[in-house]
């Protein structure tokens, strides 16, 4: 459908309603089938300050509410995420590409446990004990909402990303504008609107949607904002932190990954194959932990690279609606088209192409499963990060060397060990720098433990009660207990006369 066709929509949600903002129309495209799935007004800058301004007026009272209310808030938008999921689901398999049975059984019920842990989370927020750390004073802490949060989000995991940024930040008393990516932003539109309809006071959360050179740098170097959270590729995440910095203020940076999948030759070979499948197929690829370096014990990288190529060979690709379909569309045709280029890049750089590598004969952005062996340590594919259906496998020669070429990134989100060794999975746990590690396992996230990478990964957590620390400040409360006008101390800085 041509983009005139399709009516335009507001795409924006600002102090408490949805707002047709005054820039261009924009498609959202099926990467499925590239047909428009809705159109809508891109925000303008000055729509960014409007939004600034909704949740810096809306932000106090907000976070004056005693822990209770904000709880009863949350807890109630899960209720109404839990009974609105068909349409989240519907979202974000239209505008994704996300495969029915992903969105279905990740996405969706993992964003509503989110929000359901935050609400509890809210009422529990610790801090050291009041006490006399001087003779004369008795020292307290509060811990306070940091204020306005910038947060901008990604395409691949739209609802999921929103929620892990937005959640906490309201659960801790901040005020959010949110950017989605603008080719993703219908479930964050939804989430707003349903957040309202579960009391959510109007101004508390906005959403603005456009491009990131245009809303998006108005969003992060915005002067009246408290902190800005972004989830993203490493490039953008810089370019994010320097328009913060211009005004001083603080970043949590969630950035691109390359994870290591470390084979020693004692490993359960079945479930390393199998784990290596699910890690590195997970939403085509289009994840930042998803396993992309296969590290394989000299004994078994034959074996592996067989049983990978053959999993990877019954892949169902094709319609995402299906239940039956594994793997869904890359986001866009010119995604596909890079994930392809580094691909047929790879044979010139000493890789082999077991498997895919294929185009398949489909209307969306459709990639093969791709396993990549024998790829050198310094070659594209093995360095930079694909974010596309595509494993790539070297050997390793003992411990070492596996641990070694693990840490051989400038990323360090995700990873995981295969071994059935405890003081090997203890070694690996120790040394590899990443933000997680897996042992015997690839993917798994839960609500209550910290996400967030070291190095180009960027800093920062999301999920857990960690997360919290973004989104609060720490402030001393220093209380004189003797009620003496003439102190002890006085006398170091001026002698009674
Ligand atoms: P991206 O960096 O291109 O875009 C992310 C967001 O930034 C989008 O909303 C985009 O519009 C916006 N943006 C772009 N340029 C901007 C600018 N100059 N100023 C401000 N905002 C700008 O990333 P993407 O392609 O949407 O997502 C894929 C990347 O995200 C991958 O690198 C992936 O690893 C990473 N990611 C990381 C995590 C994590 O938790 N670490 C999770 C999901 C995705």
């Amino acid at each position: 459908m041509a983009l005139t066709e399709t009516p335009v929509v507001a795409g924006s949600w600002i102090n408490g309603e949805a707002v047709k903002t005054g820039g261009q129309p924009f498609a959202v495209i099926s990467p499925a089938t590239g047909e428009v799935v809705s159109t809508y007004a891109l925000a303008t800058p000055a729509d960014v300050d409007a939004a600034v301004a909704a949740a810096r007026a809306a932000q106090p009272g907000w976070a004056k509410a005693a822990p209770v209310e904000r709880a009863g808030v949350l807890a109630k938008l899960a209720e109404l995420m839990e009974a609105n999921a068909a349409t989240f689901i519907a979202e974000e398999v239209a505008q994704c590409g996300k495969p029915v049975r992903l969105a279905t059984e990740f996405d969706i019920p993992g964003s509503v446990d989110n929000v359901a842990f935050f609400a509890g989370a809210a009422r529990h927020l610790e801090g050291k004990a009041s006490a006399e750390y001087s003779a004369d004073h008795t020292s307290s802490i509060r811990r306070e909402a940091v204020g306005v949060v910038a947060t901008i989000t990604p395409w691949n995991y739209p609802l999921q990303m929103a929620v892990w940024k937005v959640i906490p930040a309201l659960a801790a008393g901040c005020a959010v504008v949110i950017k989605p990516a603008e080719i993703t932003p219908l479930t964050t539109l939804t989430l707003a609107r349903i957040a309202a309809e579960a009391g959510l006071p109007a101004g508390v959360l906005n959403v603005v949607t456009g491009s990131g050179a245009d809303v998006g740098t108005a969003l992060a170097g915005h002067r009246d904002v408290d902190v800005v959270t972004f989830t993203g590729s490493t490039a953008v995440g810089r370019k994010v932190m320097t328009a913060a910095a211009a005004h001083g203020h603080r970043t949590q940076l969630e950035l691109g990954g390359k994870a290591p999948f470390v084979v020693f030759d004692d490993a359960d070979l079945d479930a390393a194959i199998q784990g290596a499948v699910a890690g590195a197929l997970i939403n085509t690829g289009q994840d930042c932990t998803a396993a992309t370096r296969a590290i394989v014990a000299r004994d078994l990288y034959d074996d592996f690279v067989a049983g990978v190529a053959e999993v990877m060979g019954k892949i169902v690709v094709g319609d995402p609606h299906d239940p039956d379909t594994d793997l869904g569309p890359l986001i866009t045709t010119a995604h596909r088209d890079k994930v392809a280029g580094m691909v047929s890049r790879a044979p010139a750089q000493g890789g082999r192409v077991v498997t895919g590598g294929v185009i398949p004969d489909l209307p969306g952005s459709f990639y093969r499963p791709t396993l990549i062996a024998d790829v050198a340590e310094d070659s594209e594919i093995y360095r930079d990060e694909i974010f596309g259906p595509v494993l790539t496998v070297r050997a390793f020669t003992d411990d070492d060397d596996a641990l070694r070429q693990a840490n051989d990134t400038d990323y360090g989100l995700a990873a995981s060990a295969w071994t059935r060794d405890v003081y090997r999975a203890q070694r690996a746990s120790r040394e590899i720098d990443a933000g997680c590690v897996w042992i015997n396992d690839h993917i798994p996230i839960i609500s209550e433990m910290p996400h967030g990478g070291v190095g180009a990964s960027g800093f920062g957590k999301d999920m857990s009660d960690y997360s919290f620390e973004e989104y609060l400040t720490i402030k001393h409360v220093m209380s004189d207990i003797t009620g003496v006008a003439e102190k002890g101390w006085h006398r170091t800085i001026f002698t009674k006369r």
